[in-house]
């Protein structure tokens, strides 16, 4: 059960490898963004231009975006949110479930209607999961990272070598579209 809890529903190489308008044909309206590793590498104030232009993309199809973060930064945090105009939750603990509650009240939709999208398994795709969330898992954007996220990743990696052993994860990195894995 907990393993299952772990599976993120889709894998990608990067952010903008989500296809927004097929989501949203499928019903999707938010999207929940972690913001270190997932949206920019550790430590950078801006987004690139091309994370940038697809996230205009993604608000231009319709969707509300936010940012879910536990950086514990939160001027810099704040610093996104003013910059691109895209509500920011800084400070947060994720897994914990409340923290998905105030992400999905400040984006007006249901857990069913809600993408999450993180680079870890034990934060944004465990907290996406208990919550309803649709979970997507991004590869990290660098590897300059806290050290606890590094001991962490080491365990990441069983954990996806064990859901794809049971095949819970599907490989479908042969249709070069930058999905990874997808779950059955
Ligand atoms: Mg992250």
């Amino acid at each position: 059960m907990l393993l299952e809890l772990l599976c993120p529903r889709m894998i990608i190489e990067r952010v903008q490898d989500l296809d927004v308008e097929a989501l949203w044909a499928q019903g999707f309206r938010g999207l929940v963004f972690d913001l270190d590793n997932t949206l920019v590498s550790w430590r950078r104030w801006t987004f690139n231009p091309a994370v940038k232009a697809w996230l205009e993309r993604a608000q231009a199809v319709g969707f509300h975006v936010c940012i879910l973060s536990n950086c514990v930064f939160g001027r810099r945090v704040a610093r996104f949110a003013r910059m691109y105009g895209i509500p920011a939750i800084p400070k947060a603990k994720k897994p914990q479930k409340k923290w998905f509650q105030q992400a999905l009240d400040l984006l007006g939709t249901t857990a069913q209607q809600t993408i999450v999208v993180g680079d870890q398994v034990f934060t944004d795709v465990l907290g996406g999961n208990r919550m309803g969330l649709f979970t997507v898992l991004v590869l990290p954007v660098d590897r300059r990272e806290f050290y606890v996220t590094i001991v962490q990743r080491t365990a990441e990696k069983l954990i996806l070598f064990r859901l794809r052993r049971k095949g819970l994860l599907r490989d479908v990195a042969e249709e070069h579209s930058g999905i990874l894995f997808q779950s059955h």
